[in-house]
């Protein structure tokens, strides 16, 4: 039927954050930064709280009512 690696194909980008080159499975949007894994990570754990430590522990409202 179709071909389903078409559908994968990367796009060589260069990471705005570090430099390095990169690959996406998305066509990088010139208007927008393109980040190589490690700065998205990066970006991903920073951009929730500054000093936030675990991180998934403030899911819900309630704590006490496990
Ligand atoms: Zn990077």
């Amino acid at each position: 039927m179709m071909k389903n690696n078409e559908d994968r194909k990367m796009h060589k980008a260069t990471c705005s954050e570090c430099g390095a080159e990169t690959e996406v499975p998305f066509e990088p949007d010139p208007s927008r930064p393109v980040f190589c894994r490690d700065c998205f990570m990066k970006k991903r754990n920073n951009s929730r709280r500054p000093s936030g430590g675990g991180g998934f522990r403030d899911r819900g409202p309630r704590r006490d009512d496990y």
